[in-house]
């Protein structure tokens, strides 16, 4: 065990348990799968950190959580948050440390696999309305001067705000986006899980 496998030993928990929750949301504006969808994700990323040769090493346990992620969902999540971390293991040195500065380059590596994959912006109603805001969380300028944990405090609470605001817009990628203005007023699921991840993983370190 290390401290990252630990974390995401949380953040698949925090899915675990919120699995029905985010089918609900997903029944509103989708197809009702995206809490089972990512309930059988987390518990492939379980079994895959029980077997780990190297769990001191967060570029081959970000490699083996993607590919966990990839190998065994389906739908339009699924493989997005697979090369997620796919990608932010390419980034992540074999002893790398959670600092503003890896954040920042972990996170901006893994949005942009995600918007290179699905094709998706900002505003499209999607997880990067939330991913997007955790990363400026620390990035320059709004990182100067603060530390880590304060770093982590004001992106787990854009995390919320991102989620809140996908509920004002009109989806524009993804099954939702086949209701158009008619998703105005529900989040979206995938923004929430998102968002609960962050929140495991933060809850976590800051315990
Ligand atoms: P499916 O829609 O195939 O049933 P899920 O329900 O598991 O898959 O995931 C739906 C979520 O995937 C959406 O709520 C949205 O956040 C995300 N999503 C869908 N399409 C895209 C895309 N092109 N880019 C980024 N995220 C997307
Ligand atoms: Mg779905
Ligand atoms: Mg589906």
């Amino acid at each position: 065990m290390s401290k990252l496998t630990e974390t995401i030993e949380a953040v698949a928990q925090m899915i675990l348990r919120e699995k029905n929750y985010l089918s609900d949301l997903d029944a509103k504006i989708g197809d009702g799968d995206h809490g089972i969808n990512m309930a059988r994700g987390f518990e492939a990323v379980l079994e895959a950190l029980d077997t780990l040769e190297h769990p001191e090493n967060p570029k081959a346990v970000l490699h083996a959580v993607g590919t966990a992620i990839l190998e065994n969902v389906g739908g339009a999540a699924g493989p997005l948050y697979g090369t997620g971390f796919l990608c932010a293991s390419e980034v992540c040195a074999e002893d790398e440390r959670l600092t503003i500065d890896s954040a920042e380059r972990l996170l901006g590596a893994a949005i942009a696999g995600i918007e290179k994959r699905g094709h998706a912006r900002r505003g499209d109603k999607t997880m990067l309305d939330v991913l997007i805001p955790i990363h400026e969380c620390f990035t320059a300028p709004y990182a100067d001067g603060s530390t880590l944990y304060e770093c982590l405090a004001d992106a787990n609470q854009a995390a919320n705000e991102g989620v809140e605001y996908t509920k004002t817009i009109a989806a524009r990628k993804g099954r939702a986006s086949y209701l158009g203005e008619r998703s105005i007023g529900c989040e979206d699921p995938g923004a929430v899980s998102s968002m609960l991840m962050f929140r495991a993983a933060y809850q976590f370190l800051n315990r």
